[in-house]
């Protein structure tokens, strides 16, 4: 099977999807139940509109060629209970700390997405699972079943729910961002007491001197009177693994008129009829004419495909494939060259730059091998993706008694080898998708913060995989910037 023959030329609808085959499939038992949240979905307004995504669109175009730099991060599994001030002030504070530090380092702008506002659907490895000696359904996420052992019962109502907290969370994100939160004339806690080690304290404060001290500046000369200092673009994020949910937000919606389809590579325009129906294709692109609408996934900005549910021939990537937002797809060590190359195929046939982010998370042990060769494959179909790095889900261990934790060491060798190869296959690193909170968890270990492996249980708080705490995604921040900078 070749690139163009998986899923291109057939017609795409947002329910094409239901035909083909589906990783993680969920039975839901009551279809009446299903449909009636379905109806409730189709009625509510867009939570993200068009111009949003494009503009998300043409910055990952600046990422893809090394203009930008992209930070994507927050909880693995995102819980309604997130739903606060606290947590939601926490997590965009500390994306903005650290977009700081990276643009300190990069010398060029940070594009911040969260994994926020829907971020509710979990991939999980079995089905089952035992909770106190007891055998349950796994949790797989607030949009599907409860984390308490006797909520695990698939609830359509939960669909629903679900809408409702991203939409609350991300009011609230964008009412903070007008308000100022993120004034970098608000002080941040730049506390470093935590760094025992002087040579590491001591380059750490450096960092953040110069930062305040770039910021007097500005302020003495004028500089942060455009605004542009007091308000910051957010982007919101999540995994577009429940196809009910997102099929159910995908709109037939107008383009922006600004939206300046970003350069393509070599453009190959889409047949104007389907050499498998006859028929006309959905998206017909006659040239020289634009469309004026296309489907827009109305639920974040971006979302992406995970490692479990991103087969060629499968029901996400026909879904992935239709909508105009810019998409992730995770690549790792069990990603073959023909299918990755074939993905970018299927979901980006015009080669749109920055339309497709590659998500790389092979674990430390890996990246050298396996990058490289990915790297090649990809530079030879004439695609410009934005590499980003997960240096997270390939390293994640269980200790000895049976916690599941990834160290911040392996944690930041797989994030300097991804820099080094992309220098070295004169490729670049775009970015890097990180998990994360904004709070004092001890989920995984390492870091200035020293935890080791027995620390882990004083604030385990995770409901899926263990994330990095404020001091060690700070950290790994100016760790980056540091070798950014030489
Ligand atoms: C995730 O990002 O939480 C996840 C499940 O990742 P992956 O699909 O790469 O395993
Ligand atoms: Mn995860």
């Amino acid at each position: 099977m070749n690139g163009t023959t998986a899923n291109a030329g057939t017609e795409w609808t947002p329910s094409s999807w239901r035909s083909r085959p589906i990783k993680q499939p969920v039975e839901y038992e009551d279809e009446n139940a299903v449909q009636k949240s379905r109806t409730k979905l189709n009625r509510l307004p867009p939570i993200v509109t068009p111009t949003e995504i494009w503009r998300l669109r043409r910055s990952l175009a600046d990422v893809a060629e090394g203009k930008a730099f992209l930070l994507q991060g927050g909880d693995c599994a995102e819980l309604f209970d997130y739903c606060n001030e606290n947590a939601i002030d926490s997590k965009i504070k500390l994306l903005l700390q650290m977009s700081l530090v990276l643009i300190w380092g990069g010398n060029k702008p940070v594009v911040r997405i969260a994994r926020m506002a829907g971020q509710y659907a979990k991939p999980r490895s079995s089905p089952m699972e035992t909770v106190d000696g007891k055998q349950v359904p796994s949790f797989r996420g607030d949009i599907l079943n409860g984390f308490a052992p006797d909520a695990r019962d698939i609830d359509p109502d939960r669909l629903v729910q679900a809408y409702f907290h991203s939409a609350a969370t991300l009011n609230y994100l964008r009412a903070q961002i007008s308000s100022g939160i993120a004034d970098l004339h608000n002080p941040l806690d730049w506390n470093l007491g935590h760094v025992g080690d002087q040579e590491l304290q001591a380059k750490y404060t450096t960092i953040v001197e110069s930062i305040r001290e770039s910021l007097r500046f500005m302020k003495t000369i004028g500089a942060d009177t455009s605004g542009s200092l007091h308000a910051i673009d957010l982007f919101t994020s999540h995994e577009g693994l429940l196809l009910e949910y997102e099929e159910a937000l995908t709109r037939n919606l107008k383009h922006p008129s600004n939206r300046n389809v970003p350069p393509t590579r070599k453009p190959a325009p889409a047949p104007k009829v389907s050499p498998l129906t006859g028929g006309a294709l959905l998206n017909p692109s006659i040239e020289g004419e634009e469309e004026t609408s296309g489907y827009y996934n109305t639920s974040a900005h971006f979302l992406w495909v995970g490692d479990r549910t991103r087969q060629p021939d499968h029901a996400h990537i026909e879904y992935f494939r239709g909508i105009e937002n810019p998409i992730g797809i995770k690549v790792g060590p069990s990603t073959s060259t023909s299918d990755l190359t074939q993905l970018l195929d299927i979901v980006n046939p015009r080669k749109e730059v920055g339309k497709v982010t590659l998500i790389t998370r092979y674990g430390s042990g890996k990246v050298e091998e396996l990058l490289p060769a990915h790297i090649a494959a990809v530079r030879a179909t004439g695609h410009v993706v934005v590499w980003q790095c997960d240096p997270m889900h390939g390293n994640t261990r269980s200790t000895a008694s049976g916690v599941k934790t990834r160290s911040f060491a392996a944690i930041l060798a797989e994030l300097s080898s991804a820099l080094k190869i992309h220098q070295q296959c004169g490729s670049i690193l775009g970015g890097v998708h990180l998990e994360l909170t904004g709070d004092a968890v001890t989920e995984c270990t390492g870091g200035s913060v020293g935890l080791q492996d027995e620390d882990l249980g004083e604030r385990y708080e995770t409901f899926c995989d263990p994330r990095l705490n404020e001091k060690q995604a700070l950290e790994l921040a100016f760790l980056v910037a540091g070798s950014q900078r030489g």
